[in-house]
């Protein structure tokens, strides 16, 4: 084989040459900004996330900010939403409390989150990804799945130099940057890139993914979270590579479903493919018994734990509901569904389940159920959602608990945090 056939095939982010040499710099332009990769032209799936999305779009609309250290977050007794990279060179992170960050940074520019600007900002960079495939996969406001194959002939590029264009093109025209990962997969399209950031591209080809991995946390792996990451600890292991040594039926044993997945993931096998959201009519969640369950008291624990499951998903994907709907099954497989509309629409746990209790409380007559679900339907934006009640002092309060442990369970995972009315309360499941 000739040495010109043996090159790594590469391309300059900045002015898209075709790398004929193996230089650090771009033959044609000089720029360092070089990407290259043996599978380069052989891989079509992308994750793409914007850097720092919130503080970037501030800095975007204000060029005074651009060299100073910005934290979007909700004054001094809140949390730190999103750093921009001068805070976070300075120990800032998001999630942290706002009087930690204003320690660890004091000079740092403060603003509150316009939510309104960044879904309008996000959906335009959304709507720039739709351009490059249909196959468009939203994991949140500034991020997604790609799968670009097969689209060569409409873009006459292979995906990689199409996502580079793509990168260049928000640049340009929003004004904020995007970090992209390649790769056969979206476990590790997902870690390239944020392998990077900010302005990064990143490429993971399937000869090296378990080699890659072998050295990285358990973190890496989608799914484990701190406190699994602290069971596995107890049990040794830290590293991808221990579980590369472990048999599937082993991690099957000890840890159940999620023993296969660390199982496969840990070898860089994800056959999930990328696929649309379906737009959602309603979101609920149900749960069925392993015996039948007729008192209120027992019901209301389960109830409560439903609320927030589906609170949660509502929070996630940025949509509120207003009709709240409890749906039962009974021993003998009759169903019952009840609804009520709020006068606004809410997000919160606290709202669909004081409204689920109310309507449990008319169907609790002695029958014996061995289903309970509930969910909001009538969805819509969630700007109008849950006004601040100035008359239920109350409510307010506990919907600032709320927010609170929403925060932990960003931060350590959803069973982080239990409510009173949960905590313990797995009666009959
Ligand atoms: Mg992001």
């Amino acid at each position: 084989m000739t040495p010109a056939l043996m090159k790594t095939p590469g391309f300059c982010r900045d002015c898209l040459a075709e790398q004929k040499a193996d230089g650090r710099r771009c033959t044609s332009c000089g720029s360092p900004r070089l990407v290259r990769h043996d599978e380069l032209y052989g891989l079509t799936l992308a994750h793409i996330d914007c850097d720092a999305f919130y503080a970037s779009v501030e800095k975007r609309d204000n060029p005074d900010l651009a060299d100073k250290p910005v934290i979007i977050g909700g004054g001094k007794r809140g949390v730190v939403s999103t750093a921009c990279y001068i805070a976070r060179i300075h120990g800032v992170r998001s999630a942290m409390p706002m009087f930690k960050a204003l320690e660890a940074c004091p000079q740092a520019v403060v603003i509150r989150p316009d939510m309104e600007k960044y879904v309008k900002v996000g959906r335009e960079v959304r709507a720039m990804m739709q351009e490059l495939t249909p196959l468009v996969q939203p994991l949140s406001i500034d991020e997604a799945f790609l799968e670009l194959g097969g689209t060569e002939r409409l873009h006459q590029d292979p995906p990689a130099r199409t996502l580079a264009k793509f990168a260049r093109r928000v640049e340009k025209e929003i004004g904020i940057t995007v970090s992209v990962g390649l790769s056969y997969c979206k476990f590790l399209a997902k870690v390239a890139s944020d392998l990077q950031k900010p302005r990064g591209f990143s490429v993971i080809g399937r000869e090296e993914a378990v080699s890659f991995l072998a050295p990285r946390p358990v973190t890496t792996i989608w799914g484990v979270g701190k406190a699994f990451a602290a069971t596995l600890e107890a049990d040794g292991i830290r590293t991808i590579g221990q579980l590369q040594t472990m048999e599937e039926t082993d991690l099957m044993r000890r840890y159940g479903s999620m023993g296969q997945r660390l199982s496969r993931l840990s070898r860089g096998i994800d056959d999930r493919d990328v696929h649309l959201n379906d737009p959602a009519k309603s979101v609920s969640s149900e749960t069925t018994f392993f015996y039948d369950i007729s008192r209120y008291d027992d019901l209301v624990p389960v109830l409560r734990g439903l609320s927030e499951k589906v609170a949660w998903r509502l929070k996630k994907g940025e949509i509120a509901g207003q009709t709240v709907v409890l749906k039962m099954k009974t021993a003998d497989f009759k169903s019952r569904t009840r609804n009520r509309k709020l006068e606004d629409p809410t997000q919160l746990a606290d709202r669909i389940f004081r409204t689920g209790i109310e309507l449990l409380q008319k169907e609790t007559d002695g029958t014996k159920f061995r289903l309970i679900g509930i969910g909001v339907t009538d969805l819509c934006d969630p700007h109008r959602a849950d006004p601040r009640d100035l008359i239920d002092v109350q409510s307010g309060r506990r919907a600032a608990a709320e927010a609170a442990m929403d925060k932990l369970r960003d931060k350590f995972g959803k069973g982080a945090v239990e409510t009173g009315y949960t905590f313990g309360g797995k009666r009959g499941q």
